[in-house]
């Protein structure tokens, strides 16, 4: 092989472009002619020194070649990356708009970005022929500490240096003097991952007709193909994963299971374990960095069979892939919002392209994008229309609030259905999304709300601590006694998880109640046990937020109480009907799984609502139906692509100022094809002390878009504006705020 003359390397930074560096110079551990796209090394970047990726070898370079500069290490002696995931990142940063070497950091696991070995070096004390032949006993008498190390040492042979932190905290002391003694070594070893041994598997329920009709029309399609499995919660739609899984297994290959959020893994890790008789990988952000390495490395070495993780693991290397998953599509938290802002499932989905591979979307609740392809025959429309076993759907029913009064943000008709549920054994989730006690503090003279003093947004109440929150910012102080303008009296205004529990309590003293919120499960733990108390039915009546409202199990579960969905009926989002929709099906699905109907009430102060005429005669479908009608008429998503261009700085002429060149640059490379709107201030001008704009360009082209944003982006890096404000490109947005 010749030796590359230029590395062109992705840098951990801010800027789209890649940069050029020469070999380092001879004489290092790793053959220049090894250094291959897709192994790290360190590059001098400014004065700092970088862990850098090669993405390609180059012949020449822009910059004149007595100007490049040599790397000064190389540290892998394969590549880390593959050709296919380099692929990827290559992909992601084109469609998103995003810097090359951020895409690499979002996919490299915290140790690999730091420069670290793939495979972490163990450290071992081992004892010497001379160390054993020694007398501990007698050791002990002149050296103590000594003797005590040597004594496990005895023992064991050989052991890692944390388990002797464990065993005799403070060895380290003496290790230098038995290692000058010659009676212990120390030795370092490079761990491959290891899985656990494969179980037994546990046999599965048998499938009915719909899920074999589903398992059947994915099997007959081997190749790409992406499937929507479109079943109601409860209709077995693992099960229907499980059995495509054991194929791939069998198969010797892998799948990948992407789920929108942290909570949702435990429970099913445990499933897919006993069933499938593999431990799965697992990859999400509450593991240790080490943890997540090894995850990454097996699912890297094909170790792995199974990898289930949170939205980063779309990125994670595969030996094998075999089958792509991303269940919940229609979540939210599957877009990163900040940063590098990547839709998980979008990159599923050209990823399952680019290998050849299946992708299966899950949900109860499909996007309107995924109908939509569904529509147009890009996708197979899997339905799994009931529920398994003997389930009934749950029953939905509305309650006026313009007709029953409502106490402390119950209304009669609901505490009424809940007392009844307590009486037949049933559990009960009151749902209201929204924590803390009370949304704001109103003064009862001048009706002045408190504030927040960095953002344009109301204060949130929480009682249990004394304090005012911004939801926001994260600024908090306490609960302000009166107004300072007029001297009066501030009260709570509205209802949050809170105040409902402190409500639910003095109504039902004599039963078990417990909120489940982000409040109160901050700390480690809290949330599984929880859960867990949920799960057995301890707990008589939950009060929770949207945490709770997905796909978690509670076998009780028979009444669900929706306190406010009125919000999401005037919401100024265009996707605000499919939003609420979706949120009302997933937290009414929790109602009734196994032993009996469930039943739902929703609380609405706007009964006659067109919104509800159609959930309660068609269900999601007819609202998603109509929804997408209506975008279809006025060419929003999934009708047409949108970018958002969005500026913060602590001058809002700045935010402006910037998105002005924007428009400026927009302007001759339009065709006429692009919309463009703005630049406004956003919805919620200025948040964390600053100040925000946006621009959104709006197009039924998306490679004209693409092209444009292409140009774009680089401009705005050099334009000297750039550096007074923070600003991104978000493609596709799912948040337009
Ligand atoms: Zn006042
Ligand atoms: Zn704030």
């Amino acid at each position: 092989m010749t030796q590359p003359a230029i590395l062109r390397v992705a840098v951990n930074a801010p800027l789209s472009r890649l940069f050029d560096y020469l070999p380092p110079a001879g004489g290092d551990r790793i053959a220049t002619e090894a250094l291959l796209p897709g192994c790290r090394i360190t590059v001098p970047f400014g004065r700092q020194k970088q862990t850098a990726v090669i993405i390609a070898h180059a012949d020449r370079s822009d910059v004149p070649r007595d100007r490049l500069r040599p790397a000064l290490a190389a540290i892998d002696e394969a590549p880390v990356l593959g050709e296919q995931d380099l692929w990827l990142i290559r992909f992601a940063s084109n469609y998103y708009q995003h810097p090359i070497g951020e895409v690499v950091a979002a996919a490299l696991p915290a140790p690999l970005r730091q420069g670290k070995a793939l495979h972490p070096v163990i450290q071992n004390i081992r004892i010497t022929e001379d160390g054993s032949a020694v007398n501990v006993e007698q050791l002990r008498k002149r050296a103590p500490k000594q003797a005590s190390l040597l004594a496990v040492l005895q023992d064991v042979t050989s052991i890692r240096f944390e388990k002797l932190d464990e065993l005799r905290p403070g060895w380290r002391t003496v290790r230098k003097n038995l290692l000058d003694k010659c009676w212990i070594e120390v030795e370092e070893v490079s761990e491959a991952p290891s899985m656990a041994e494969a179980a037994d598997a546990q046999a599965g329920p048998t499938l009915n007709t719909d899920q074999l009709a589903a398992v059947e029309a994915i099997r007959s399609s081997p190749g790409f193909q992406v499937s929507l499995l479109d079943g109601v919660t409860g209709s077995g739609k693992t099960e229907v994963y499980l059995t495509l899984m054991k194929d791939v297994i069998a198969a010797r290959k892998q799948v990948l299971i992407l789920v929108p959020e942290i909570g949702l893994t435990p429970q099913l890790v445990s499933r897919l374990a006993s069933r499938l008789g593999e431990e799965p990988a697992v990859l999400h952000s509450a593991l240790t960095d080490t943890v997540r390495l090894a995850a990454w490395s097996a699912a890297r070495s094909g170790t792995a069979k199974v990898i289930l993780g949170t939205r980063s693991a779309v990125f994670v290397p595969l030996k094998n892939p075999g089958l792509i998953i991303v269940d919940e599509e229609h979540d939210n938290s599957l877009k990163q919002q900040e940063g590098f802002r990547y839709s998980a499932r979008d990159l599923a989905i050209a990823r399952g392209k680019h290998l050849d591979v299946p992708v299966i979307l899950g949900t109860a609740t499909p996007s309107l994008e995924t109908l939509q392809r569904c529509k147009d025959g890009a996708y197979q429309h899997l339905r799994l229309p009931t529920r398994a076993g003997a389930a009934a759907p749950p029953l939905l029913r509305l309650v006026d609030l313009t007709i029953h009064p409502s106490a402390d943000g119950i209304s009669d008709p609901a505490i009424t259905a809940i007392s009844k549920n307590l009486q037949e054994g049933g559990q009960t989730l009151v749902f209201l999304n929204r924590r803390g006690f009370a949304p704001t503090l109103i003064c009862g003279g001048c009706g002045r709300m408190a504030e927040c003093d960095r953002c344009d947004a109301r204060m949130t109440v929480h009682a249990s601590s004394n304090e005012l929150r911004c939801h926001h910012c994260g600024a908090s102080r306490r609960i302000d006694d009166d107004c300072i303008e007029c001297g009066g009296n501030f009260r709570p205004l509205g209802h949050g998880t809170e105040r409902l529990e402190q409500a639910l309590k003095g109504r039902f003293p004599d039963h078990s109640i417990a909120r489940i919120d982000s409040d109160t499960v901050r700390l480690k733990g809290t949330m599984n046990r929880a859960l867990s108390m949920a799960t057995t039915g301890e707990t008589r009546i939950l009060i929770g937020t949207q945490m709770l409202s997905k796909g978690h199990h509670f076998p009780d579960l028979t009444l669900v109480v929706v306190i406010n969905a009125d919000q999401g009926l005037f919401s100024t989002d265009f996707r605000g009907s499919e939003k609420l929709a979706q949120s009302l099906v997933q937290v009414a699905g929790r109602a009734g799984r196994v032993k009996r109907q469930g039943q739902v009430l929703i609380q609405t102060g706007y009964p006659t609502h067109p919104f509800w005429g159609e959930l309660f005669s068609g269900g999601y479908e007819k609202v998603a139906l109509s929804a997408l009608e209506e975008r279809s008429n006025t060419a929003w998503p999934p009708f047409s692509r949108l970018a958002l261009i969005r500026a913060s700085a602590h001058k809002l002429e700045d935010a402006k100022a910037f998105l002005e060149t924007a428009l400026q640059l927009i302007a001759p490379a339009n065709a006429g094809n692009i919309r463009v709107l703005g630049p406004v201030s956003a919805p919620m001008e200025r948040r964390a002390g600053r100040y925000r704009a946006q621009l959104l360009l709006q197009s039924v082209n998306r490679q004209a878009l693409q092209r444009l944003l292409q140009t774009l982006r680089v401009q705005l890096e050099n334009d000297r504006g750039s550096r007074k404000v923070r600003w991104s490109i978000d493609v596709d947005p799912v948040e337009l705020f």
